[in-house]
């Protein structure tokens, strides 16, 4: 009897079982660790087409100071950076560069769409060479909309993303 209850398949079930528990129980916490690591220190890459990125050089400066809501200025490489911002036209010649930036970067990564011209085309909507929007080309979690659209609303857009990424699930 005793025998059969320590038996390799017996000992395999309950290795198994043990560990669904345990992944259960750390499932929560352990998720709300790392999303709050990844909520405050986005690393962005800048793609500064037009007048939008002035806005962004705005925020980052000591009156509205974006760094305190976790978006960290600098980086080293598209590999360490975590968050897109298409600040301005996107072009169809562009469109590949986008993808391919978009495409170097790790998971689990981020965009936001900022300003008119990057959601929709803006005042270039009618051009034969502008994107209508950026969603078509990379997948975007955050739309911060006006023209340009100012710094608080800029930083609006970041806890926008932050909450979203606050109730993401770990994979
Ligand atoms: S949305 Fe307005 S401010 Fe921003 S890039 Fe387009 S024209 Fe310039």
């Amino acid at each position: 009897m005793k025998k059969e209850l320590v038996s390799p398949t017996n000992f395999n079930i309950m290795v198994s079982k043990l560990s669904d528990i345990l992944v259960r129980a750390l499932d929560a916490p352990l998720g709300y660790a790392i999303n709050w690591g990844r909520v405050w220190s986005l690393w962005p890459v800048h793609l500064e087409t037009a007048c939008c990125s002035v806005e962004f050089g705005a925020a980052s400066g000591p009156r509205y100071d974006v760094e305190r809501f976790g978006i960290i200025e600098a980086f080293g490489s598209l590999r360490q950076c975590d968050l897109i911002v298409v600040q301005g036209t996107v072009t169809r010649k562009m469109a590949p560069r986008l993808r391919m930036v978009y495409d170097q970067m790790p998971e689990p990564k981020y965009v936001i769409a900022m300003g008119a011209c990057a959601i929709t085309g803006g005042l270039y909507i009618d051009s034969y060479n502008v994107l209508p929007g950026v969603d078509g080309i990379v997948p975007v979690d955050v739309y911060v909309p006006g023209c340009p659209p100012r710094p608080e609303t800029l930083i609006q857009g970041t806890m926008l993303l932050q909450e979203k990424i606050k109730r993401s699930k770990i994979k």
